[in-house]
């Protein structure tokens, strides 16, 4: 096949070479509320990658995304941690056949880092695409949460934009005696 980023011929989705220009170097940190978001990229950066979230390729480009960046970060997280972590993907609602958010919180599996996979549904699905703050504001995302109680965890989601949607989330979380630790996404929209 050819390399989805390059188009040289490649084995996997991505060839090494736009691998190793992935490895994410440097690490961003948001912080909405008491809630600290960290993301690898600028959204720009990602771009047309993660557009692909909906279309036949998104699945094997998450899947290296999540290989990629998420593993390895938390590779390093659990070696300086104590106690298990539980990892929770937003919405891992399955669309076209899989749950893209659950392609990265699979990645984030390791002895003591246990996803609960599709554990926090939104139960309102409008679409936030293009719509304002205050659209959103009006319009939460009225998430359920069916994981475990009493724990740590760890928030993840592909992109961060208003920071709404996982501020919402992890309100839900705190509610049911989750400690968010802090949330982790691919990409922030925010420029700065
Ligand atoms: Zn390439």
């Amino acid at each position: 096949m050819r390399c989805f980023s390059c188009s040289k011929l490649s084995v996997s989705i991505l060839c090494d070479i736009c691998v190793k220009e992935l490895f994410p170097t440097e690490i961003h940190t948001r912080t909405m509320g008491t809630l600290d978001v960290i993301s690898f990229y600028k959204y720009t950066t990602l771009e047309a990658l993660l557009l692909t979230k909906h279309k036949p390729e998104g699945y094997r480009i998450y899947k290296a995304l999540a290989k990629i960046i998420m593993k390895p970060f938390m590779e390093e997280f659990v070696e300086n941690a104590e106690g298990d972590v539980y990892i929770i993907g937003v919405d891992e609602q399955v669309k076209s056949g899989y749950a893209h958010v659950a392609l990265l919180t699979h990645a984030m599996k390791m002895k003591t880092s246990i996803p609960l996979h599709a554990s926090l549904m939104a139960q309102n699905r409008v679409n936030y695409s293009g719509k304002d703050l205050q659209f959103r504001l009006a319009n939460p995302r009225n998430f359920k949460y069916t994981g475990k109680k009493n724990i740590d965890a760890i928030l993840v989601d592909d992109i961060i934009t208003t920071g709404i949607t996982l501020q919402e989330a992890q309100k839900v979380l705190m509610q049911n005696g989750v400690n968010v630790l802090f949330a982790l996404t691919l990409a922030d929209v925010e420029e700065s």
